[in-house]
């Protein structure tokens, strides 16, 4: 009686054995696959193949990334970038020198406008967060620094509430925080920042940047030189599998008929001359993030168009405001500001809805005959309604702005017009009125 139980207890305690070992070696194919599917979705993602390039050649993507690990993964999806380097670095850090030669000589009067700084964010990491902010000031000369003006776009992680504060403290004086009581997006919120600076000039940062040296004084003597100049530095690249700070080269803003926003190269004539690749660039479009404003000129010019949601399309808004209105818009490669291009991730959506929408009121608003162009590249928006933009169809007017064909003479030759005779549109589109959509 007393084997037969012993032979039962060995029998059952085998059979508990094997379904473990089963089951454990089911979770592992499993976490397995998910990580290769999510490896998956992320080299289909548009710069993949620069990595891929990138590991075969220098070594961009070296021992310090290793894509089996779940956190890597995990942190990819969550916040667009490598967490575990991020966290390794902490919240400063020394940047390498960017600026060409002929910047590194470059002095610039003790005197200039004063700075607000504008820093919008929707659950950024935490120690990306605090080094744009640690980076802004350690690299600016504090009496040119008003103030930093973070504002939190409703963001849902718990680090970003009082953790935050009590890390801001270390910069006391300086920092305002404002927290919007609702999701606004990039654009309301940027606006509602630009309502509590103070500073002659606002400068507009993304939440993971890194400035570099030098980066503030040209921005602002470029615009303390015109008021109605708009300014924009190179924006060098910060890898965000690597966090490396790469130099960026030159490059102007463009962007195509879909009002999709590209880097073009800069003419070599621009590039040539005594200031050689020093020189101020002219631009015919921003692409958003990191740009500077005189105050004054920025609410003159109608801020934003409070109407668009979460994010896109106004870059090309505001840089067509600018030009067609009397101001202009310039690359100083002097000021460099690193910035990290986010993985897309499933887990921070674009609100593609949202983005054809605000593109949509750049068409009615700004295109004039042209506007056929951009419905040939985005034909099934035809219909869509973008609201009212009555508000910015007379604000328009109100600053006498010139047309698009001025533009595209005088500013944005380059951008061809398809030739769309005998499609049919043209009679469609002559037809829309102002308030239309
Ligand atoms: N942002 C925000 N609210 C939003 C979306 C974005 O405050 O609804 C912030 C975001 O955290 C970032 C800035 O706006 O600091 C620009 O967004 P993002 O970096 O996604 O734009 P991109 O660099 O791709 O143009
Ligand atoms: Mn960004």
């Amino acid at each position: 009686m007393k084997n037969l139980l012993i032979q039962c207890l060995f029998c059952g305690l085998l059979a508990i054995g094997l379904w473990t070992t089963t089951l454990l070696l089911l979770v592992n194919l499993e976490l397995e696959d998910t990580l290769e599917k999510e490896l998956e979705g992320y080299n289909r993602s548009p710069r993949a193949h620069v990595y891929q390039q990138a590991r075969h050649s220098d070594n961009i993507i070296n021992d310090k990334v290793d894509f089996s690990d779940p956190e890597l993964i995990q942190g990819l999806k969550q916040y667009g970038l490598n967490v575990i380097i991020s966290r390794s670095l902490g919240i400063q850090r020394q940047v390498p020198d960017s600026r060409g030669k002929i910047c590194q000589r470059k002095y610039y009067p003790v005197h200039l406008p004063t700075a607000s700084v504008i820093i919008c964010f929707y659950n950024e990491e935490f120690n990306t967060l605090l080094r744009t902010v640690s980076s802004v000031m350690n690299l600016s000369p504090h009496h040119l620094l008003e103030e930093i003006i973070l504002v939190d776009d409703m963001s849902e992680y718990d680090d970003l509430k009082n953790k935050l504060d009590y890390h801001l403290e270390i910069f006391r004086g300086k920092i305002k925080i404002v927290r919007t009581k609702k999701r606004e997006g990039l654009i309301r919120s940027r606006m509602i920042g630009a309502s509590r600076a103070s500073g002659d000039i606002l400068v507009f940062l993304d939440s993971h940047c890194e400035v570099n040296r030098v980066w503030l004084e040209p921005l602002l003597h470029a615009i303390a030189r015109d008021h109605k100049m708009v300014v924009c530095p190179i924006i060098d690249v910060i890898d965000e599998l690597t966090l490396d700070y790469i130099a960026a080269p030159v490059v102007r803003g463009a962007f195509d008929w879909s009002l999709n926003f590209r880097w073009d190269n800069v003419f070599s004539y621009e590039l040539d001359g005594p200031e050689g690749p020093s020189k101020p660039v002219r631009s015919p479009a921003m692409s958003g993030g990191i740009f500077a404003i005189n105050r004054h000129y920025f609410n003159e010019l109608g801020q934003y168009d409070k109407n668009m949601d979460f994010w896109g399309g106004e870059n090309v808004e505001l840089s067509l405001r600018i030009w067609m209105c009397g101001g202009q818009l310039f690359i100083i490669p002097c000021s460099r500001v690193g910035h990290i291009s986010k993985a897309p991730s499933p887990d921070r959506p674009l609100n593609q809805s949202a983005l054809s929408r605000n593109l949509l009121r750049v068409a009615h608003v700004w295109l004039d005959e042209y506007k056929e162009n951009f419905f040939l590249q985005r034909p099934s928006l035809i219909y869509v309604s973008c609201g009212n933009i009555s508000e910015r169809v007379e604000l328009r007017k109100r600053l006498g702005c010139k047309s698009f064909q001025w533009y595209l003479d005088n500013i944005f030759p380059e951008l061809e017009p398809f030739n769309t005779k005998g499609k049919g549109m043209k009679s469609f589109l002559s037809g829309q009125g102002e308030n239309v959509p």
